[in-house]
């Protein structure tokens, strides 16, 4: 019998939960100043890429690489002052919550988010089949805490998100905050987990993970994609309980970290004063191009990451993302977000490419 062509064969439909869910885009055109994925403007030191290359010789790719990545989990406890067994590395953050949310959401159960907030928190949340449920932030993006006890209280979520500087709105939860949350979740009728996600962690003045031990439902994501200037080699991790991160290493899959991966990690760790000169360069940055966005018609939210939201006043948000276009520049369009009317949000780059950012912006707001 003749196989079926496949332009007839009916396509196997998608799970019925997943039918009405929109993948996470982020379109790519091509200009000179591109400032709209959060990604750090400058390269890895030479000398790191020079140490990388050398031991990529001596890898012995007919053997499967160290499933564990000790090494590398060893470098961050140090990094961090934890243990490693209270370290969980990934193929970049976004898997590390996926891992987090396949092994304790799930069908049945509840994810809490406070929006506007990442939005792969709730869509990662929904493909693992869990209902997500959404609080609402305050009317200047920070944590409402009447609203996360409302949302705690009438939901029991096994897993809520913070995420401390959020995106896109760069706020940074404030300690106190943090701390009225983890008590509400551990105070839950149902025991819950606190996901405090810190992608951009290095950029603000306060992280959670100075709160993280054994004994409390609270765990802290990282990653190697924006500080660490290594976006390419898709690397993150999370700081936890060990009970934590003993379960998580029983979901994620065998070798998930290839060995390339984990010696780009583990020789990053020996780069963490070249490190800190970018992150002090990117804040001294984000706080110049804050005081001049705020001289034009500007409303400015203020940040502790590597990137600005703002709001035009008086012009639509979409016309201005067109403009800076229009002049090769491009940043993220969030004007068509949930809550988000008429805001772009701009990624801090080099002198130059802000620079140009700046007289680019001045021209369309004149
Ligand atoms: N969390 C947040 C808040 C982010 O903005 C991002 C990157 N867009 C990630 C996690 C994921 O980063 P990665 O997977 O590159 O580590």
């Amino acid at each position: 019998m003749p196989i079926a062509s496949v332009s007839a064969v009916t396509r196997v439909p998608v799970r019925d939960d997943l039918s009405a869910l929109e993948g996470y885009h982020s379109p790519q055109v091509t200009v000179r100043v591109r400032l709209n994925t959060n990604e750090s403007p400058f390269p890895p030191p030479e000398s790191w890429r020079r140490a990388f290359s050398d031991e990529l010789a001596a890898v012995e790719w007919h053997r499967y690489p160290d499933r564990s990545a000790s090494a590398l989990r060893e470098g961050i406890a140090r990094l961090h002052g934890v243990r490693p067994d209270q370290v969980f590395v990934a193929n970049g953050s976004n898997e590390v919550l996926q891992t987090v949310l396949l092994t304790f959401a799930g069908p049945g159960r509840t994810v809490a988010t406070f929006e506007p907030t990442y939005q792969l928190h709730g869509h990662i949340a929904r493909l693992t089949g869990a209902t997500v449920v959404e609080g609402e932030r305050a009317a200047d993006f920070t944590l409402d805490l009447a609203e996360v006890h409302r949302v705690l209280g009438a939901h029991s979520p096994t897993v809520t998100f913070l995420c401390s500087p959020n995106n896109p709105t760069g706020v940074v939860d404030s300690e106190s905050d943090v701390k009225a949350t983890l008590d509400l979740v551990a105070a839950g009728p149902n025991p819950g987990l606190l996901v405090v996600d810190e992608a951009y962690g290095q950029f603000a003045d306060f992280s959670a993970l100075g709160m993280v031990n054994d004994d409390v439902p609270l765990v802290v994501s990282r990653t190697f994609s924006k500080t660490w200037s290594m976006a390419g080699a898709r690397l993150g991790y999370l700081v936890g309980p060990t009970w934590v991160v003993d379960e998580l290493d029983k979901v994620v899959l065998p070798y998930h970290l290839d060995a390339a991966k984990q010696i780009a990690g583990r020789l990053a760790l020996r780069f963490v004063d070249a490190m800190e000169e970018r992150v002090q360069f990117i804040v001294s940055e984000r706080e110049r191009l804050s005081a001049a966005m705020g001289r034009l018609s500007i409303d400015v939210v203020p940040s502790g990451a590597n990137f600005i939201l703002f709001r035009p006043q008086g012009r639509g948000g979409r016309e201005v993302w067109q403009g800076l276009l229009d002049r090769s520049v491009l940043v993220r369009d969030c004007s068509g977000w949930p809550r988000l009317a008429d805001c772009l949000r701009v990624t801090v780059g080099t002198a130059a490419e802000n620079n140009r950012f700046l007289d680019a912006l001045s021209e369309v707001m004149a």
